[in-house]
């Protein structure tokens, strides 16, 4: 497989040559077809698999630049994390001039407004200071259509349960929902029952 074959535009695939990506891994052939035809998918997959572009690439390809306000919503357990992804999809969206914000807790919460006041496409971050952002109206979710929870049984381990809802209860119903886990403990299974399609398909 290739990332011709999954209909790459021309930017993105420029932009993977340059980060070296020349083919897809094993999890990003089976997540990129699926997730551009907007499924709500889980996948069982570890850190080092190339998960990140599992769900960055088709997120890059659909965002629409023009369009002011953010359409995917990335939740993570970490700092180190939601900067890492912000990174990751600014690289492969760099071409379309793709911006990417991350906000996370224990930093200014008047730094990431202003940041979220910008041109934001993509916002990646942490379930409480999201919810915070969501309280205060500084972030505005009307036009998420896609939603992506990340290392989802880590957030739960770390007491994220009620935030991880509560920030789920802000968006459009109308959405693409796809988690991730490296385990899929009881807890996992129950957020996907409640959160996600029905037609959910499940990758391992
Ligand atoms: P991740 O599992 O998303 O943390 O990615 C693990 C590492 O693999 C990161 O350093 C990525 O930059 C790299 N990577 C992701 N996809 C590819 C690919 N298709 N080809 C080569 N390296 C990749």
């Amino acid at each position: 497989k290739t990332f011709e074959s999954f209909g790459t535009s021309p930017e993105i695939l420029k932009a993977l040559m340059s980060l070296r990506y020349y083919s897809p891994t094993k999890v990003q052939e089976e997540v990129i077809p699926l997730a551009l035809e907007k499924q709500d998918i889980i996948v069982e997959s570890q850190t080092g698999s190339g998960k990140t572009a599992a769900f960055g690439i088709p997120i890059c390809e659909q965002v629409i630049w023009e369009e002011n306000k953010p359409q995917a919503l990335i939740l993570v357990p970490t700092r180190e994390l939601a900067l890492q992804i912000k990174a990751d999809i600014m690289n492969i969206g760099r071409l379309k001039r793709i911006k990417a914000t991350a906000v996370f807790g224990k930093s200014p919460f008047k730094i990431q407004k202003s940041e979220l006041k910008q041109k934001s496409h993509i916002v990646v971050g942490t379930p409480g200071r999201i919810l915070e952002h969501l309280q205060e109206g500084t972030l505005v979710v009307g036009q998420i259509r896609t939603l992506v929870l990340d290392e989802a049984d880590e957030m739960l381990n770390m007491g994220f349960i009620e935030q991880v809802e509560a920030v789920i209860d802000y968006l459009p119903k109308e959405r693409q929902t796809m988690l991730f886990s490296a385990t899929m403990p009881p807890e996992v299974d129950r957020l996907a029952s409640f959160h996600m399609r029905n037609d959910r398909v499940a990758i391992r």
